[in-house]
């Protein structure tokens, strides 16, 4: 069995998602003709509340947060987001449609902090201290 297979296997016992996928916006500077979104505005959540969501995340052991919308970069904050989930040691994906992709502050959010985190190792430190509860200590 792979590692990934032992990891989901893990999850499923310990009942925690092995990835979270977090809509950060229902904004977008496109209007794609197969956009499931009406990108009326339904409001977001602030900085603040995504922030400690992350952190209830990574106190829980999720591995890896994929972030996308809308498209991420319409949120002046996105990349604050993308350092402090880096910092809290998930595995980040990002979905975009690259069109911002402009500015050296952009271009950082793929910049890895943690490279060694992007695959999953049996040395993985979880997200603090303690050992993430999905890998044998
Ligand atoms: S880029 Fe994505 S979110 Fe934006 S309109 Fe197109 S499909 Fe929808």
């Amino acid at each position: 069995m792979s590692l990934m297979d032992q990891m989901h296997q893990k999850a499923m016992e310990l009942g925690i998602p092995v990835d979270v996928h977090l809509d950060v916006t229902y904004r977008c500077n496109e209007r794609c003709v197969h956009c499931y979104l009406d990108h009326d505005d339904h409001g977001e959540m602030s900085k603040a509340e995504i922030k400690e969501l992350l952190q209830e995340l990574a106190d829980i052991g999720v591995f890896s947060v994929t972030f996308s919308g809308g498209e991420v970069f319409m949120r002046r904050d996105f990349v604050d987001l993308v350092e402090h989930a880096r910092r809290l040691l998930f595995a980040v994906r990002i979905k975009t449609n690259g069109v911002m992709i402009r500015s050296t502050k952009s271009r950082s959010a793929f910049i890895p902090i943690a490279p060694k985190f992007t695959t999953p190792s049996p040395s993985c430190p979880g997200h603090g201290s303690a050992p993430s509860p999905l890998f044998d200590s």
